[in-house]
């Protein structure tokens, strides 16, 4: 077996005015010209938050683009036209905006700088970029960013469901390694231990102070970092994704109302958690004390197409082994959306 070489964030800043302080980063690493990709209706006061940083320590933005899709096709573009003098990318918003411009930075062979304005999900901070190729979503090769950013003021000002979106997308960590047990049990695919000691080991920084305010925001931004790295350390989505974002992506593809992603994964979390007979307390626990439930409830789900995302969910990643493929669960999972105590009020005929 071969030692591990893994890429890490070299600059990490979790702390309030992070934002602010993204051109004395940049200009330590002797960035002057850079190309910034931004969410589409961000905020006005995050784009000057981050434009009288840049300014004040003499960066010039000269792209500074407004994304709203996350096509590899536009992707492809934004790097064709790229000028030759910027020697840095930097990502700024939410997961569209920082996957495309992860990518952009990726095909360019530039340091990316990523500034998550909300934890929505684990991807700010993965070697991956979620983006769609010819209308459908694809899960794209990429490095790991050189520098990641979070103000914990900005981000803690984002809508509250963003926030609980990257909850549901931290505790998925624990039913993603015990699908990963169960496929090393029943299909001998070999476990990264390390990996996944640490995104097991990262849910817990948040779980032992499962509230948003401030701090809760640092360890909820930290958590979702060391989720990405697990990623990269064994060179796949496994110790962060496991059979609960298989649910997610079907109900992307039939759903009439798809919701964000960790909204929905951290449901799926919670039901495949009754299949796997593990660790069900502690995720109801989470949601309870942090209002992930009360924003379902505030919307909720359909239990026609819920099942039929299930039982679509082992078809969509070929070979990848998880407790759906131990048995037939779909009985086991008309019965826990009928009855259980948290999943029941959620959803509706
Ligand atoms: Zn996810």
């Amino acid at each position: 077996m071969e030692s591990n070489r893994v890429a890490i964030p070299t600059l990490v800043r979790i702390k309030t005015g992070a934002l602010g302080r993204m051109g004395i980063y940049l200009s330590r690493q002797g960035h002057r010209r850079v190309a910034v990709f931004q969410s589409e209706g961000l905020l006005d006061d995050i784009t000057s938050r981050m434009r009288s940083g840049l300014l004040s320590a003499s960066i010039e933005p000269i792209v500074w683009a407004n994304v709203a899709t996350n096509e590899f096709e536009r992707a492809i573009s934004y790097f064709t036209d790229l000028p030759r003098s910027v020697t840095a990318i930097v990502g700024l918003g939410g997961g569209k905006a920082l996957d495309l411009a992860k990518y952009v930075a990726f095909l360019a062979k530039l340091p990316y700088f990523a500034a998550p304005t909300s934890l929505s999900n684990d991807g700010f901070a993965s070697p991956q970029s979620s983006l769609t190729v010819g209308g459908k979503r694809k899960s794209l090769a990429a490095a790991m960013p050189f520098a990641v950013v979070i103000d914990t003021e900005v981000c803690k000002g984002a809508p509250k469901y963003l926030t609980l979106s990257g909850v549901g997308d931290l505790v998925a960590k624990f039913t993603a390694i015990e699908d990963w047990k169960l496929a090393f049990h029943h299909a001998h695919e070999p476990i990264d231990d390390f990996a996944a000691l640490l995104s097991d080991g990262s849910v817990h920084a948040f779980l032992a102070r499962p509230i948003l305010d401030e701090e809760g925001i640092r360890l909820l931004g930290t958590s979702l970092l060391f989720n990405g790295i697990a990623m990269e350390v064994c060179g796949s989505s496994r110790p962060a994704s496991g059979s609960e974002h298989l649910i997610s992506h079907a109900l992307d593809e039939i759903s009439a109302n798809p919701r964000l992603h960790g909204l929905q994964v951290g449901v799926a979390t919670y039901l495949i958690s009754l299949l796997q007979q593990h660790r069900t307390d502690v995720i109801a626990r989470v949601f309870d004390k942090t209002g992930f439930w009360e924003a379902i409830k505030a919307e909720p789900l359909s239990r026609g197409e819920w099942l039929e995302a299930v039982r679509r969910a082992p078809t969509i990643k070929e070979g990848f082994f998880t407790v759906l493929s131990t048995r037939d669960t779909l009985p086991e999972v008309e019965k826990a959306l009928q009855t259980d105590k948290w999943l029941a009020p959620c959803f509706v005929d």
